[in-house]
């Protein structure tokens, strides 16, 4: 599958790194390394590494392979779902679609058995008005 050069459109996972066929075409890559995690190296200085980095390269730097399963590199990721993706030479980086590690708030944004959400109403929960304070007015 070719991975698209423009975000997701809302609603969908497809040709994201969500689908099985898109993530397993990715190399594996972290070279941006936004949310790297800082180690400590056998040399006393500090190193920086990224579970969504090639497998080798993680536990070379002391990484638990176990971490690296399924891992993706968020941050190309991210920038390709805010149509800033690079381009490689196989293709451009396909986008990510998370939750993040917080699920409440997706929760929240689904709790009158709505199917799905807007950036408004994402905006409306961070700024700690309701849904419904949203549509009065
Ligand atoms: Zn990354």
């Amino acid at each position: 599958m070719a991975r698209p050069s423009s975000p997701p459109a809302s609603g969908t996972t497809e040709g994201t790194l969500s689908e099985a066929v898109v993530y397993a075409s990715r190399s594996r890559r972290c070279d941006l390394g936004y949310l790297r995690e800082i180690y400590r190296r056998a040399d006393g200085k500090l190193g920086y590494r990224c579970p969504g980095e090639p497998v080798a390269e993680y536990v070379r730097k002391g990484g638990r392979i176990e971490a690296t399963r399924g891992r993706k590199c968020i941050c190309n990721g991210l920038l390709a779902a805010a149509a800033l993706g690079l381009s490689r030479a196989d293709g451009p980086e396909a986008a990510i679609v998370t939750s993040g590690n917080d699920l409440r708030g997706v929760a929240h944004l689904l709790d009158g058995g709505q199917a799905g959400y807007v950036a408004a109403d994402v905006i409306a929960y961070l700024t700690g008005q309701a849904r419904q304070e949203r549509a009065d007015v």
